[in-house]
C-alpha cells in the first residue's frame, strides 16, 4: 500500500519539536489485515504491524495500556519512553490478526469499541459505502441523498474521492438514517444487493479479545457520530450507553473513551468525565507528557510504511 506513512504524524511533528520533554506516545491503529482496497486509509498490513512490534521490543520502550498511561499522567509520573498501542472501532481483525502478533511479543494494547455495532453483521457503514463505490460498474454523474444532489463527476476525480463525498452525507446521522441512505445510494449506483463491510467483533469475540488480560477494551462511543455535532443530552447518552453495554459484555470496568472522528465540542470533556470515565483521547497528533489534559489526549496514527520510518519516529520522538 502506498498510503503516506504517518501522514498526520508528520503534520504534527513541527508542533512536537517545540514541546518540552516529550515522554510518551499513544499509537492509533484501526485495522491490521491484508486488504484489496482501503479507501479510508485505516489498514496496516500484518507484516508492517509485526515489524513495528519488533522495533518497539528492540528499543525496550515502556509499553502501557491507555488506562495505565492516563493514570500515570494523572499522577504526573509518566515513565520515559512510554508507548501505548491503541485500536479504534472494534474490527474482528484486531482479534484474529493483531492479537496473535501482540501475544507473540508479549505486548498489551487497548481497543476502543463502537458499542452499538458489536455483533452487527453488515459491517461499519463507511466500509459498506466503500465497497459500494468500489463495486459499482460505473459511477452515476450525481447521486441524490435526502433530496440533495451530490455531483460525483464534477467534483470527484476518482472513486476514492467519490466515496468521501458520499461519506459526508452520512457521517452526522444515526444508524437508521444511515441505513436508509445507504440503501438508496446502493440502488443509485446500480447495485442489486447491499454490500457487506469488514467483520466487526461480536460479544463472544470481545470477551475472547480481553481473555488473559493482554488487551483492554474501552469505549468508542455508541453510534460513532461526531460528538461535537450532538446536543449535550445525546453526548451523555453516547458516553453512558456505550460504557454500560461494554461493561455488561465484559464484566469489568471501562475506563476510557476515544472520540469518534476525534471530534469533541466545548462541553464534551466535562460530559465524558461526568459519565465516569478517567480519560479520553482523540486523533489530534502529538506526544503525551505530564500535565496533559486527560480528556484530550493526542494520538499518532500509524500507517503502513518502512520499518526505518517507524524506527526513526521512535528514535526522534519517544526515545530521545
Ligand atoms: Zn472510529
Amino acid at each position: 500500500m502506498t498510503a503516506p506513512f504517518f501522514r498526520r504524524l508528520r503534520a504534527g511533528a513541527g508542533r512536537l519539536k517545540r514541546r518540552v520533554v516529550p515522554t510518551g506516545v499513544m499509537l492509533m491503529y484501526h485495522r491490521v489485515a491484508k486488504v484489496a482496497a482501503d479507501p479510508w486509509d485505516i489498514t496496516v498490513s500484518p507484516e508492517a504491524f509485526e515489524q513495528q512490534l519488533q522495533l518497539i521490543a528492540h528499543h525496550r520502550v515502556r509499553l502501557l495500556t491507555a488506562a495505565e498511561m492516563a493514570a500515570a499522567l494523572a499522577n504526573k509520573r509518566l515513565p520515559k519512553r512510554s508507548v501505548a498501542i491503541t485500536f479504534d472501532d472494534g474490527y474482528l481483525d484486531n482479534l484474529v490478526c493483531a492479537r496473535p502478533l501482540l501475544e507473540r511479543y508479549g505486548m498489551r494494547a487497548t481497543v476502543f469499541v463502537c458499542a452499538s455495532e458489536v455483533g452487527q453483521p453488515k459491517g461499519f457503514w463507511w466500509d459498506r459505502l466503500g465497497v459500494m463505490v468500489d463495486q459499482a460498474e460505473r459511477l452515476p454523474e450525481r447521486v441524490i441523498v435526502d433530496g440533495s444532489e451530490i455531483d460525483l463527476w464534477g467534483v470527484a476525480t476518482d472513486r476514492r474521492e467519490a466515496a468521501h463525498l458520499l461519506w459526508k452525507s452520512l457521517v452526522g446521522h444515526d444508524q437508521q438514517v444511515r441505513d436508509e441512505r445507504l440503501e438508496s445510494i446502493a440502488r443509485q449506483l446500480g447495485l442489486k444487493r447491499n454490500p457487506v463491510g469488514a467483520r466487526i467483533m461480536n460479544e463472544g469475540e470481545l470477551q475472547q479479545l480481553t481473555d488473559g488480560g493482554l488487551i483492554e477494551v474501552a469505549s468508542h462511543g455508541w453510534s460513532h457520530r461526531p460528538l461535537s455535532e450532538l446536543p449535550a443530552s445525546e453526548q451523555r447518552h453516547e458516553a453512558e450507553r456505550s460504557r454500560n453495554r461494554l461493561e455488561e459484555i465484559l464484566g469489568r470496568p471501562v475506563a476510557g473513551l476515544s472520540y469518534p472522528h476525534g471530534s469533541r465540542g466545548p462541553n464534551t470533556a466535562a460530559i465524558v468525565r461526568a459519565a465516569g470515565y478517567a480519560y479520553a483521547c482523540g486523533s489530534r497528533p502529538g506526544l503525551v507528557r505530564n500535565g496533559e489534559d486527560l480528556f484530550d489526549l493526542p494520538r499518532m496514527e500509524v500507517r503502513d510504511g518502512t520499518p526505518e520510518q517507524f524506527e526513526r519516529f521512535l528514535l526522534d520522538h519517544v526515545l530521545s
